[in-house]
Order: C-alpha cells, then structure tokens, then sequence
C-alpha cells in the first residue's frame, strides 16, 4: 500500500515531471548558447583560404622549373586571328618547340580583339574603317580592363612565389599585340598595338618591369634568340 495518497502522488510526479522538463530544456538552451558563439567565434579563429589567397610556398621541392613567359593567345590558337589572317593551322610551331626545349610554362594572354570585337572582326565594318580605330573606343578599352587585370595580377603572384617571369610575347604586325611593328590604317609601320600600350602603361603603373617583345609569324628564330638572353640575363 502507497504510504502517500493519490492527489499527493500525483503532486510529487507532475513537481518531478516539470523539474526535469527545465534542467533538460535549460541544458539545451546553453548548449545552443554554446554552439551559437563558437559559430560567431569562426570567423575570427579560422581564416580562409579564399580570404587570405596569398599564402606564399617554396616551390623549389617538386619537378617545376619555376619560369613562365606570357604568349599573345594567337601563338597557341589561331583561330582566334581575324579573318584570313591565319598563317598557321593551329600553333606557332617552332616558338613553341624552343619553350618547351627550355622548360618555361606557357601562359595565354587572351586575344584582346576577340574579347573586344567579336571573332566576325574586320576592317570593313563601319564606321570605322580599322580594327585599331575600334579597339581605341572607350567601349573596346574598358572590355579589355579584365585581362590587364588578370596578367598584371599572374605577373605579381608568380614572382612573389618567388618564379621568374620571362618575358611576354606579343605578336608583331598586329593593330592590337604588335610590339616592334604594327598595323596603321596605312599599312605596316614601327610601333605598338593597342593592348600591348596599355598593357605597358599598366605595368609602368604597377611598378612592374618585364620584358616585352614581338614575334613575327615567318621569324620566329629573333623571338626564340630573345628569349633565351632573357634567361640567360636571369641566371
Ligand atoms: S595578334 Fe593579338 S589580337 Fe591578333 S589574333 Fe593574336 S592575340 Fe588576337
């Protein structure tokens, strides 16, 4: 026989009952207190790689020969050229040979015409009558920010990683990548293209010194010979 009676029993059970309801509803609100600050806790403990990109290595430990040169993109797809003005089916064979002889990895600079003016680019379409003309637009130059942008950024990341930046290779002849020769709307003359200028302007501004030279499609021979005095100034 229970010593309390029922309506006393029934007391003890729902005091129990709720006692035992808080503690445990009180342990969960601290442990959510708990979780909910080292959730804000996070960001500040941890940091992440893409807050922080610039984590510098030493890359000197596996196979990589630690030099890269710049190429104007049509060096390694012609297709990108304007039309009929493909000398070759795909590449610029012997340059690329000579790269490879010498171990540099190959960064392509994108075609400044074709993100610019369309792969259909050409010098009939008004009203202006060159690709230079176009490219000169304020239009065509703030398309081309981003990939100033992009090499200007490769050029600082590589060395800072503590890489040697070769040179870049621009394309001699061109309105847009010739370096010692490019296209007037008179014809072949002395000079700069127009993405080559900026691109000069921009490393001036950045502090940035880096040999630039032109490669001419059926002399590829002086390209290859510049760029091995630049490594061998390097060394
Ligand atoms: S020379 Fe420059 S603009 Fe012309 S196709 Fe080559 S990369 Fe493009």
């Amino acid at each position: 026989m229970n010593k309390y009676p029922l309506n006393r029993r029934i007391f003890l059970w729902t005091s129990l009952g709720t006692a035992l309801g808080m503690s445990s509803r009180q342990a969960k609100a601290s442990s959510d207190r708990e979780n909910s600050s080292a959730r804000q806790m996070k960001p500040q403990t941890r940091t992440r790689l893409v807050d922080q990109p610039q984590v510098k290595r030493d890359f000197r430990k596996d196979g990589r020969s630690r030099k890269v040169v710049f190429v104007a993109h049509c060096v390694l797809n012609q297709n990108a050229r304007h039309v009929d003005c493909a000398d070759f089916p795909a590449l610029m064979k012997p340059l690329l040979a000579a790269l490879e002889a010498q171990e540099i990895g190959i960064i392509q600079m994108p075609c400044p015409e074709l993100m610019a003016l369309g792969l259909g680019r050409d010098r009939d379409v008004p009203p202006l009558d060159t690709i230079r003309e176009a490219l000169e637009l304020p239009e065509a130059s703030s398309r081309l920010q981003p990939s100033l942008d992009q090499i200007v950024y490769l050029v600082k990341e590589y060395r800072w990683q503590g890489f040697e930046v070769v040179g870049v290779l621009g394309k001699n002849g061109s309105p847009s990548c010739g370096v010692e020769t490019t296209s007037l709307k008179t014809g072949l003359a002395p000079g700069e293209g127009v993405f080559i200028r900026l691109l000069r302007n921009r490393f001036v501004k950045e502090g940035i010194k880096v040999g630039i030279r032109g490669v001419d499609d059926h002399r590829q021979q002086e390209a290859i010979d510049w760029v091995s005095r630049q490594i061998a100034h390097l060394k």
